[in-house]
């Protein structure tokens, strides 16, 4: 926890409006999109006396569309979730520094990504790293290969 502590001595007020900004933007533009969406369906139904009498071919795309709107409305529930997550860990100074090295992450990553958990040079040498065990898997499958070929 001394770590913890250490950053939320070194967490500025600018920082953390800025953080809270780009967090709550986000949450604003999904909570009215869904809000969007209830509406339209809401006005779609009142406005379509026909309603009812569609045919099954009707019937079955307009229930494809409805799953595919539960679907997105579904994802955008869960990003809600991570981010009152994010703000909440924004609370406990948690938020915003990199799960690797313990620095900030920058500004313009968490508005690009906002659930980023590693800062950018982290991030990078953790894909080279895989992209070398990749490798590394690859070569000692194709050893074991030959190994059984030649037994
Ligand atoms: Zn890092």
């Amino acid at each position: 926890m001394s770590v913890h502590k250490a950053q939320a001595e070194r967490m500025d007020r600018d920082r953390y409006a800025e953080l809270r900004g780009i967090l709550e933007g986000r949450r604003r533009e999904i909570v009215s999109a869904v809000q969007d969406k209830i509406r339209d369906v809401r006005s779609e139904g009142a406005n379509n006396p026909t309603h009812g009498v569609l045919d099954a071919a009707e019937t079955s795309e307009a229930d494809i569309q409805d799953d595919i709107e539960f679907a997105l409305i579904q994802m955008k529930a869960e990003t809600l979730n991570k981010i009152e997550e994010a703000l909440r860990r924004l609370e406990e100074n948690t938020f915003g520094y990199c799960f690797e090295c313990g620095e900030e992450i920058s500004e313009r990553r968490l508005r690009a990504l906002p659930f980023a958990v590693r800062c950018k040079d982290c991030e990078e040498a953790r894909e080279v790293a895989q992209q070398r065990e990749r490798v590394v898997a690859q070569r000692r499958g194709a050893a074991s290969l030959f190994m059984d070929m030649s037994s």
